[in-house]
């Protein structure tokens, strides 16, 4: 079981304190609508730290396996999704970058009172999500070209068959 930490993020890049472990994907509530299972495992680091420019800074990388949910069967579909991004910690908005400015893998943010760790992890995993996740053809349970066979696999369909 998951146990969420807060922390105030100043002190944890000044001390250059890190967090480290893994959780079953089931307890992180915010990814429950993208799953098929809670099966899948989640390994993550969240690091503090200072950066060469003297700026306070966050990484979150996370590796997760996950039982997504094919778009198109509604089956399972295991995903590796892995991640990792720097929060650049700012004292409040005039310091935020232009868009156009924006670095790729590093984001910017007005330094928020605590923060916490689930919500870290669980907003890496979102942003690194496949947008469309599906079977490819041949795996999947509605492939148009093969309905019957599909059929015939889905053990939902062999109970229904065994009862009536
Ligand atoms: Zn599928």
């Amino acid at each position: 079981m998951f146990v969420d930490l807060t922390f105030d993020p100043l002190r944890f890049t000044s001390l250059k304190q890190e967090h480290t472990g893994s959780c079953l994907a089931g307890d992180l509530p915010g990814l429950a609508a993208y799953l098929h299972s809670k099966q899948g495992v989640v390994d993550y680091t969240v690091k503090g730290f200072v950066n060469e420019n003297n700026m306070p800074v966050i990484e979150v990388t996370v590796s997760a396996k996950l039982d997504l949910i094919c778009q198109r069967c509604l089956a399972g579909l295991q995903s590796n999704v892995s991640s990792k991004t720097r929060l650049i910690l700012v004292k409040d908005e005039k310091n935020l970058p232009e868009v156009e400015d924006e670095i790729e893998g590093e984001d910017v943010i007005v330094t928020p009172q605590t923060m916490s760790l689930m919500q870290l992890i669980e907003e890496e995993i979102l942003l690194a999500l496949p947008i469309t996740s599906v079977h490819d053809s041949e795996q999947c349970h509605r492939s148009d070209l093969n309905l019957d066979s599909a059929n015939k696999a889905n053990p939902f369909q062999v109970l229904k068959n065994l009862k009536s």
